[in-house]
């Protein structure tokens, strides 16, 4: 959002967030931070990430537009306006991804007043951290396929299953759980839990080491594990109705997250100076013809992109709620690829060098966001799966088969 779009309530609001992080930007990291939230591997890493988070939430930045009777700020609008100013000051992001843009959001939506009482002001200062557990080993894109089961005892739900790839699991207090409670219908029979994580009987964390040797990543196994039924968010049989309330909000296609996020591409000018200081042949990259139109490229879709994140907020030019939204999560996520191969490309030999290695150029980014990246365009459903949606739903063409 430009400044010229900003009513006066907003522009102090964007000034004052401007002022507060030039003068609370953080002391550096005790230990090298991961490129993003969900490799945060380390207790260190994660207690100077919370405490960054609190001291944003304190300050009005976290959950701006959130109600005030659940602990946030009541402004809306003022969110959107803290995450540029986050991104554009460069402080480090926000720990509880899961938390702010996909389990407030939800609890928002379908939560009782109880339910959002007791868990968004926690997520919010980041006190609580959250993780996703809707994938399963044969339950990734056909993410109805769930085989996580959950029986109806008493007042509980005794679960048991297996969930993969669970993002920040091993540091979760909370799980935002999909599990099967009938088997008589897939879409039907699936129910949405706010499921206690850390030190809950039945419950085991197992991490999962990736290619770049972090272990952001994790499988979570349920073995009799006893969840009250005030933990159930929406009604039984709802599940899925609100895990696509959650999908919305991770692929980026609503607003209401409780912070963080924006631009996650690494900004143009340090491709540029990569290529001021990379040598091949005894040649500059940067004066090399081929590189410089890259570099070109990657600037020009990321203005496109910029621009039409804005187009997605004039309702006269949204022609389906769904398409830019969609296409910008596919946009986003191979601009960061390209990107990152890029750097990769322009270190050229000195890519080989990884993030210990004292030689390796801007400490090892390349090489680790190329293989990072590849994520990007995986999590949150495929890209595949998103060029499905957006060829059957917003340009109306036959269903896949
Ligand atoms: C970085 C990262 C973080 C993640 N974090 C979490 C998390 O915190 N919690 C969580 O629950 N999950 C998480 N996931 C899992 C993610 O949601 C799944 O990996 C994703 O939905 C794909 O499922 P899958 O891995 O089972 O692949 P599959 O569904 O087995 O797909 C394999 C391949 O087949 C293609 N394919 C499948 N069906 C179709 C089709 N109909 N048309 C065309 N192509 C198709 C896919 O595009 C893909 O290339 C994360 C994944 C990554 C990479």
């Amino acid at each position: 959002m430009s400044e010229k779009n900003l009513n006066q309530d907003q522009a102090e609001f964007q000034q004052y967030a401007r002022d507060w992080l030039a003068n609370n930007a953080p002391p550096p990291p005790p230990v090298r931070l991961p490129i993003t939230a969900i490799e945060v591997m380390s207790v260190e890493q994660r207690d100077y990430l919370q405490d960054w988070q609190r001291k944003c939430y304190e300050a009005g930045l976290v959950g701006s537009d959130v109600p005030t009777d659940y602990g946030g700020g009541g402004n809306t609008g003022f969110q959107r306006i803290a995450n540029q100013e986050m991104s554009r000051a460069g402080t480090p992001f926000l720990i509880n991804v899961i938390g702010l843009s996909m389990a407030v959001p939800t609890i928002l939506v379908h939560g009782t007043h109880e339910q959002k009482q007791k868990f968004v002001p926690g997520a919010l200062s980041g006190e609580e951290i959250w993780c996703q557990g809707f994938s399963e080993p044969g339950a990734g894109s056909d993410m109805a396929n769930q085989q996580t089961f959950a029986k109806k005892q008493g007042d509980d739900w005794v679960v048991n299953g297996h969930k993969v790839w669970t993002s920040l699991g091993h540091f979760a207090k909370w799980m935002i759980l999909i599990a099967r409670t009938s088997r008589e219908h897939k879409y039907d029979g699936l129910t949405y839990f706010l499921c206690p994580i850390e030190g809950h009987e039945g419950v085991t964390v197992r991490p999962l080491v990736k290619m770049t040797g972090e272990t952001g990543f994790n499988e979570v196994l349920f073995e009799d594990a006893v969840v009250s039924d005030t933990m159930r968010l929406d009604d039984v049989g709802k599940g899925w109705t609100v895990a696509m309330t959650t999908l919305t909000h991770e692929r980026g296609a609503a607003e209401g997250a409780g912070g963080g996020g924006g631009d996650t591409v690494h900004p143009i000018e340090q491709l540029i100076d990569l290529s001021r200081s990379s040598y091949r042949d005894g040649k500059r990259m940067a004066d090399d013809p081929v590189i410089r139109d890259r570099i070109v490229q990657q600037a020009i879709t990321n203005e496109g992109f910029r621009q039409s994140q804005k187009r997605a907020r004039v309702p006269a030019l949204v022609d389906h709620p769904m398409r830019i939204p969609l296409q910008g999560k596919v946009t986003i996520t191979e601009l960061i690829q390209s990107n990152a191969r890029l750097g990769v490309d322009i270190a050229g030999a000195a890519s080989t060098l990884y993030k210990l290695d004292e030689a390796a150029p801007d400490a090892g980014h390349w090489p680790l966001a190329y293989m990072n990246s590849y994520g990007n365009t995986i999590a949150a459903g495929t890209n595949e799966i998103q060029r499905n949606i957006l060829g059957e739903r917003v340009l109306g063409m036959a269903k896949s088969k």
